[in-house]
């Protein structure tokens, strides 16, 4: 039998992007060897409010971080998407673009994990893809599976893996907990710290800052500074 591609999605509002996705990403290669892997900004996230910057800035910050890696891809199909974007019909289309020839793994942070259950219908995550799932500082740990939430635990119980390899062997419906360097680094403390007139150097590429400081993003009225 051919080995069907393994496929990494990344998804998240990227308001901006930062080194704690990008290593992850690069890291997460490494370990699980995906054969293609993609960031995928979200058009308009349903769970929080408006992000700081237009989902076309998002994406720009996106494809300069990446643009000197071969192992990533923006796909900025929610970006172009109309109204609200959500995983499961991304999935459902990488799905028919692959013509069902292609492992999916979904990537996520701790944090957003243990919020699965408000998605909409997340349960349908395990019938289209694989979760693979990453420690983040200030955020419980993956180890502490008791503590999550009910309606997380039960739908996810018989779902764990500590082996990459179950990701090939199955085509769907597995949880990874992948361990990565543990980078407290958020984009809500990098628009934080742009409000307070603050530098955000070494949190993020300089082309993503040079891009913030010619736009004037996250700037308040001031400007960026
Ligand atoms: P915000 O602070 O605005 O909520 P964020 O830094 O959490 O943003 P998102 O774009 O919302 O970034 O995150 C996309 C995905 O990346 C989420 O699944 C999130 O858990 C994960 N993620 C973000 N930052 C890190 C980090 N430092 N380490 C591990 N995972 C991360």
């Amino acid at each position: 039998m051919t080995k069907m591609p393994l496929v990494g999605i990344y998804g998240g509002t990227f308001d901006p992007i930062h080194y704690g996705h990008l290593r992850v990403a690069e890291e997460l290669v490494d370990t699980i060897g995906f054969d293609r892997f993609y960031f995928v900004p979200a058009g308009e996230p349903r769970l929080r409010g408006a992000p700081g910057a237009s989902k076309h800035h998002r994406a720009s910050m996106v494809a300069l971080s990446i643009r000197n890696n071969p192992r990533f891809s923006l796909d900025d199909r929610e970006i172009k998407h109309s109204g609200e974007s959500t995983s499961v019909e991304s999935l459902q289309e990488y799905h028919v673009e692959f013509g069902g020839n292609a492992v999916l793994c979904f990537i996520m942070g701790a944090d957003t994990f243990l919020k699965i259950n408000y998605w909409y219908l997340w349960q349908e995550l395990f019938q289209l893809c694989h979760l693979v799932i990453v420690d983040r500082p200030g955020s419980m740990r993956m180890i502490d599976r008791r503590d999550f939430p009910q309606e997380i635990q039960h739908a996810c119980a018989s779902r764990w893996t500590d082996d990459p390899s179950d990701l090939t062997r199955q085509c769907n419906g597995k949880i990874f907990f992948a361990q990565t360097t543990l980078l407290d680094i958020s984009a809500t403390r990098i628009r934080n710290l742009l409000a307070a007139d603050k530098s955000i150097r070494y949190l993020l590429p300089d082309a993503v800052l040079n891009y913030i400081k010619t736009h004037y993003l996250y700037s308040g009225e001031n400007g960026f500074k």
